[in-house]
């Protein structure tokens, strides 16, 4: 019989470490808050009908972002057989404070102990067995990255799975709040038990007054009177309110048994170590130039050093093969209309994108470096002043520094901002980042018309995207998303050294996405690009591509490019296509001008564009609405078909005005 295994804990807390080894899978890891956006499952190893699940990463059971919802909904309502709650043992005492609120859903427990390699090396100590005993629930100390442990939690985990020896204790309150809870949990009971809540956890929730808890419980005008009355008393006994009282209560029992069982004598190496480094890299004056440093060397590495030069030596092999085909078909005798979809169509078409697999995938690695080391929470950290006077808080600086990447899981990463204001705000703008997708658009249009400025028109075109974000934001602000951000809270991770293994993997991933991306999307769109580009309206080939298909319906749209300096029917044609993936722009120019190599198609870009549309192309390519991936992203974030629809349009808008301002206050001076 098959049955759900529960993975909880704090954000950062080494989940997704002890998933992988608990389940064999590879799951990425990352030093930041809030990378498990999603909830993963996998048999355990070993043990096929136990299914792990790891749900991302929480504080409390109280719903405030929504991952705490996700985690609350899943464990109500699946009704795992085991919880596993994974706790940071080098900050044990704030990870306990989610342990105490799982206890209260009275489903069988295990605690993993995790951390506990950085806890021993820094020579304090945990008294495991006492620990044990005060909660009531097995502990296992374990150290997921070193594979410390993980045969013993398991055969803890699967033997508490088939027979449970203890649900966790319960009595750990005493005074006004032990008073109040037991109260309240006779007078909620049959509505508990109703609604399918352990009573515990719901008398507790209606002493905080949780609000989904209290209406899914459907008290009644009585009930709610009397739970007012006790609450109100408990609350001028104590003379805190209600949330504040039942935190003081987990605290200070955590605080009692930590006493009893934690010899911390001092801070662990990794977290001494990180104060050092935190004291330069957050510095009041420093840590913002110093980021900024940091990601122009990652940029210029990128582009020009490293990237630029695999690049070079990609394209050469695409171009040889591409020859070597070429050769071939001739030899065999194929006709004319098929080399010419394979030459002009599949080669150039897939060719101009792949040749930017390096520059991607090395993005990606510097991308995650900066994530796995513990740096982008700093970031965050440093940020939130500045992000503030927009409107943001420093959490929604890292969706948009995975923009860079690219806008799918940048989107996806908003989950962890707890306000839907923050987060759809941030949602609306992470696409202005510049996403790397759009690199081959900015290499074919410099190497047409700026060669020798490619690094300048690349760097502007991402400022430009910056600001533009800067100037929706203070837009938005005042308009859409009145309010104000929510405070800052984010633990900062100590740092890490990034695990050479969660880095590569990572690359591989993105390098695997993306080829699958030339060769499915744009693939499939060179041919069809192609096609339309190559027969009329009576499917005739056409020496001129046009009279094509493809030209009659792109001349219906240019004409509302024109003022923005192309009105080419190609150009336009560009950017529709460039909807299912932005590289398919390139792709598309590429079939269409019939441009075999980077030589040709700069010629031919040349009778299409001025230097000037051309920049104004590039303005509007980097602003207008994402690809479709990302457009459905937005559409599950927002949770509202409506509200991502505007956002599409309102990225479109802004690109129109933004591209339609360049072009006109450019010819004033051209
Ligand atoms: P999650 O956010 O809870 O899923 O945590 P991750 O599994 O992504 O891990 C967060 C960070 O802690 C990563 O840098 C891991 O390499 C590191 N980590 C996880 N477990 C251990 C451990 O047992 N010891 C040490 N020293 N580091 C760990
Ligand atoms: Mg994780």
């Amino acid at each position: 019989m098959r049955y759900l295994l529960a993975l909880a804990g704090n954000q950062n807390s080494g989940k997704t470490t002890l998933f992988n080894r608990l389940t064999g899978s590879n799951q990425h890891v990352g030093n930041f808050p809030g990378v498990t956006v999603e909830k993963k499952e996998g048999p355990i190893k070993n043990h096929k009908d136990a299914v792990l699940v790891d749900l991302p990463g929480i504080y409390s059971l109280s719903p405030y972002t929504s991952e705490e919802v996700v985690t609350r909904d899943f464990i109500l309502q699946e009704n795992p057989r085991v919880i596993i709650n994974i706790v940071d043992a080098t900050n044990i005492e704030r990870n306990l404070y989610l342990t105490l609120q799982l206890m209260e859903l009275q489903i069988p427990m295990v605690i993993a102990l995790n951390m506990m390699d950085e806890v021993r090396a820094s020579g304090n100590s945990i008294n495991v067995a006492r620990l044990s005993e005060h909660l009531g629930i097995p502990i296992v100390p374990i150290s997921a990255a070193k594979n410390e442990g993980i045969t013993e939690l398991i055969n803890v985990v699967i033997s508490q799975a088939e027979s449970p020896k203890a649900l966790p204790r319960l009595d750990f309150c005493t005074g006004e709040v032990h008073k109040a809870i037991h109260s309240i949990a006779h007078i909620i009971e049959d509505q508990a038990r109703s609604a399918g809540y352990p009573l515990r956890f719901a008398a507790t929730k209606v002493v905080e007054g949780d609000e989904p808890t209290m209406e899914s419980l459907r008290l009644t005008e009585n009930q709610l009177d009397i739970i007012g009355h006790v609450t109100d008393e408990m609350e001028e006994k104590l003379g805190t309110d209600r949330e504040a009282a039942l935190a003081d209560m987990r605290y200070s029992y955590i605080e009692r048994i930590c006493a009893d069982c934690v010899k911390k004598h001092r801070e662990t190496n990794e977290q001494v170590r990180s104060e050092k480094i935190d004291r330069v890299l957050t510095h009041r004056i420093f840590a913002i130039p110093i980021f900024f440093g940091i990601m122009l060397l990652i940029f210029w590495l990128t582009f020009d050093v490293i990237g630029g030069r695999l690049q070079g030596l990609l394209e050469s092999g695409i171009d040889f093969v591409t020859g070597l085909l070429g050769g071939w078909l001739a030899e065999v005798g194929v006709s004319g209309w098929m080399t010419s979809l394979l030459i002009n169509g599949v080669c150039a078409g897939v060719g101009s994108v792949l040749s930017f697999l390096p520059i991607i995938v090395l993005l990606f690695f510097f991308l995650s470096l900066l994530e796995d080391s513990g740096y982008m929470a700093r970031v965050a950290f440093v940020m939130d002043k500045l992000l503030r006077k927009l409107g943001l808080s420093g959490r929604s600086f890292v969706p948009m520094l995975i923009g860079f990447g690219c806008s799918v899981p940048a989107i996806m990463s908003t989950r962890t901002l707890s306000s839907n204001r923050d987060r759809k705000m941030t949602i609306v703008l992470t696409p202005f980042m510049s996403c790397s997708a759009k690199l081959p658009i900015y290499g074919m249009i410099t190497a047409a018309f700026f060669p020798r400025h490619g690094a300048l028109v690349m760097i502007s075109l991402y400022i430009l995207g910056i600001v533009t974000a800067i100037l929706s934001a203070l837009l938005l602000k005042g308009t859409v998303f009145k309010g104000n951000p929510v405070p800052f809270v984010m633990e900062l991770p100590a740092y890490r050294i990034p695990s050479a293994k969660s880095v590569l993997l990572h690359m591989w991933e993105k390098a695997k996405d993306f080829l699958k991306r030339a060769f499915t999307i744009i693939f499939l769109a060179s041919i069809v690009i192609w096609f339309l580009q190559s027969f009329d309206w009576r499917f005739n080939l056409v020496s001129d591509s046009g009279t094509s298909i493809l030209a009659s319906l792109g001349s219906v749209i240019a004409p509302i490019f024109a003022p923005l300096g192309f009105s080419d029917w190609r150009a336009s044609t560009a950017l529709i296509t460039g909807i299912t993936a932005k590289e398919t722009v390139v792709s598309t120019l590429t079939v269409l001008t019939g441009a075999a190599g980077e030589a040709q198609l700069s010629m031919a870009l040349n009778t299409i564009f001025t230097p000037l549309s051309a920049i104004s192309f590039l303005v509007f390519t980097i602003l207008y609405m994402p690809c479709v991936a990302a457009f459905a992203a937005t559409r599950r974030e927002m949770e509202s078909t409506r509200d991502a629809i505007f956002t599409a349009l309102f990225q479109t808008g802004a690109a129109y005005v933004v591209a339609l301002l360049v072009y006109q206050i450019g010819r004033l001076f051209i």
